[in-house]
């Protein structure tokens, strides 16, 4: 799960990191308000800034032709006009796709002069067993395209999940990043409250970029977390209800939300195949066969290890819902399920939503010659498939066929 820049604000907020005072707004109104109050308390300029699950927002377009999702302001007049170019429109970035995200919320912050963009990320790295912080001096860019190019600007110190960030691991990459004397002692104690907010929240990711050097309102440099994302561990939310109100399904795929419901694991994909599969490990081979007999997957679809008859119900609503599937797929391998209670389950489904498309079943395991026989009595065009190799080849040929 993913929340806001405002949200991961304030949590990063608690753990002590630096952040611009601000204040989430969902009218010009409110935001030439909000941007009037930090005027009139000496700031010399207020971002306004797209709330959406995705980065890109500065150089990013709106459909109605507005351009930039974070903009500068010198006046509240200009806080009001930028509010309202962005607030009910959508916002396209290089990471929201084509069909962008809708802004409904902005967060309306009180903007320093920014002397120096960094890079400050923590995540797990896999390889090694251990979150790392990962810092770079080029900060405000794709973090991805100065891995590629300038791979030796990346600098990463791998953290004993015991210990917790050493303040001494804190001062060295502060060091790393060209920080000096006070800034240097700031930085160690922001970046150690970077990582205790990924801690302490069961995060995946915490990334801030830029993390700035700015020149506070007594001519002081100061570091600041300008840009924040934060990605949570959807297996630990059950730990964090104040974290789980944070969820916007606004910003999540409507049928993957509906498939969550179920226990369904969902991912809708650009194909016409749809697949139904039990396993992930199944269903990634199903995919990859689709795939190389020359069709493509429209879904990543895994009902788990004990489907009910319901959940393989709610599965075929939910595949049949998206308008690109011309053909389904179902792979199911009954090691703990039952066939029988999987071809009962296709049988209703069938029926209820009236299917029209070709479908193909691959049954194998527990109890399969009752659910192939439960398949052949419902005088439902069904096309049975004997091996992964023979289903795949029969529902691209299938789909081809129109
Ligand atoms: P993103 O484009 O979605 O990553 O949004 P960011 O929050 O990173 O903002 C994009 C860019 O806008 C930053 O890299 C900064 O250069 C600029 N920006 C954002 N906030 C401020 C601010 O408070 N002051 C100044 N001077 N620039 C800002
Ligand atoms: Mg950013």
């Amino acid at each position: 799960m993913n929340v806001h820049e405002f949200q991961a604000k304030q949590l990063l907020s608690k753990y002590g990191v630096a952040v611009p005072p601000g204040e989430v707004c969902d009218s010009p109104e409110s935001a030439k308000r909000v941007g009037d109050q930090f005027f009139n308390k000496g700031a010399s300029m207020v971002v306004v800034k797209s709330q959406i699950h995705a980065g890109g927002r500065g150089k990013g377009t709106f459909k109605s032709g507005f351009r930039g999702g974070v903009k500068l302001c010198k006046s509240a007049d200009e806080v009001f006009e930028n509010a309202r170019g962005m607030l009910g429109n959508v916002l396209v970035t290089k990471q929201t796709g084509p069909e962008g995200r809708l802004v409904s919320k902005v967060l309306v912050e009180m903007a320093r002069e920014i002397q120096k963009e960094l890079y400050v990320a923590v995540l797990l790295d896999r390889t090694i067993s251990r979150p790392i912080l990962m810092a770079s001096t080029e900060g405000g860019m794709d973090i991805e395209e100065v891995a590629a190019k300038t791979p030796e600007k990346i600098v990463k110190e791998a953290i004993d999940p015991a210990l917790g960030m050493m303040p001494y691991q804190a001062r060295k990459v502060a060091a790393a990043l060209g920080l000096k004397g006070d800034l240097l002692n700031q930085a160690a104690k922001l970046l150690q409250g970077i990582y205790r907010t990924w801690w302490e929240c069961d995060a995946t990711l915490v990334e801030i970029n830029p993390f700035c050097v700015v020149l506070s309102n007594d001519g002081k440099a100061a570091l600041l977390a300008v840009d924040a994302k934060l990605s949570l561990d959807d297996n630990a939310l059950y730990r964090h209800p104040d974290l789980q109100a944070m969820r916007d399904l606004a910003e999540e795929a409507p049928l993957e939300t509906a498939a969550s419901k179920f226990n369904l694991n969902y991912i809708k994909l650009d194909g016409t195949i749809a697949c139904l599969v039990n396993g992930a490990g199944l269903a990634m081979a199903t995919m990859d066969i689709i795939q190389h007999f020359g069709g493509r997957p429209a879904n990543f679809l895994d009902v788990g290890g004990g489907a009910s008859q319901e959940q393989v119900a709610a599965a075929f609503q939910i595949i049949l819902q998206d308008p690109n599937v011309k053909g389904i797929l179902v792979n199911i391998f009954g090691g703990i399920m039952d066939c029988d209670v999987i071809a009962k389950g296709i049988v209703a489904a069938v029926k209820q939503t009236g299917l029209q498309l070709p479908l193909v079943v691959r049954l194998e395991g527990n109890n399969v010659a009752a659910g192939k026989k439960t398949l052949a009595d419902s005088d439902l065009t069904i096309i049975g498939a004997d091996s992964m190799a023979d289903a795949a080849q029969k529902v691209v040929h299938a789909v081809a066929k129109g």
